[in-house]
């Protein structure tokens, strides 16, 4: 215990530094996508964020849209609770068999115009879990989708050039 105390005092943390900011490119990019919402639907866009059976990794990359860093709702963006209230239902991982009733259900309580967005390399093919029992696969193959993001998981500045690329 004390070996261990004094080793804590004279190493340096093993944590990673965080990246650098790039704010100007992000605010860039998210009030881009703010615009092209007004544009296309005359309002901001809502999503609504479905883990159809991802790992969690992309669900942190979702978060962190919404943390004090990027702080996504500055430009209009808002995440919400319920479908019916959503323009974009952003879906991630592979679909598993136990949510696939949920996700179709979710598709038809969300009122159109809507765009489907499958987020990440599981939700595109299977990803990781391809071929797992328990998994049905891509997103493609139980709803239609508008739009791919890949990445394993993809970035937050990543996922906002996706939504914008899908209002343009
Ligand atoms: S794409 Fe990667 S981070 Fe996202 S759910 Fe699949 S394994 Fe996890």
């Amino acid at each position: 215990m004390r070996k261990t105390l004094f080793e804590s005092l004279i190493h340096s943390p093993l944590t990673e530094p965080a990246p650098s900011p790039d704010d100007a490119a992000l605010a860039e990019v998210a009030g881009a996508v703010n615009l092209a919402a007004r544009r296309r639907l005359g309002r901001s866009l809502s999503i609504r964020a479905i883990d159809a059976g991802s790992c969690n990794g992309c669900e942190l990359e979702i978060q962190a849209l919404s943390n004090a860093f990027y702080d996504l709702e500055r430009f209009g963006l808002r995440f919400v609770a319920s479908p019916r209230h959503a323009d974009v239902l952003l879906v991630t991982g592979p679909v598993t068999k136990n949510m696939r009733e949920a996700l179709e259900r979710t598709y038809r309580a969300t009122p159109d115009p809507k765009w489907v967005v499958a987020l990440g390399d599981c939700a595109a093919d299977g990803g990781v879990f391809a071929g797992s029992y328990a998994c049905i696969g891509a997103v493609s193959s139980v709803i239609p989708v508008d739009l791919h993001i890949r990445g394993c998981p993809p970035s937050p500045t990543q996922i906002l050039k996706g939504l914008l690329a899908l209002l343009q």
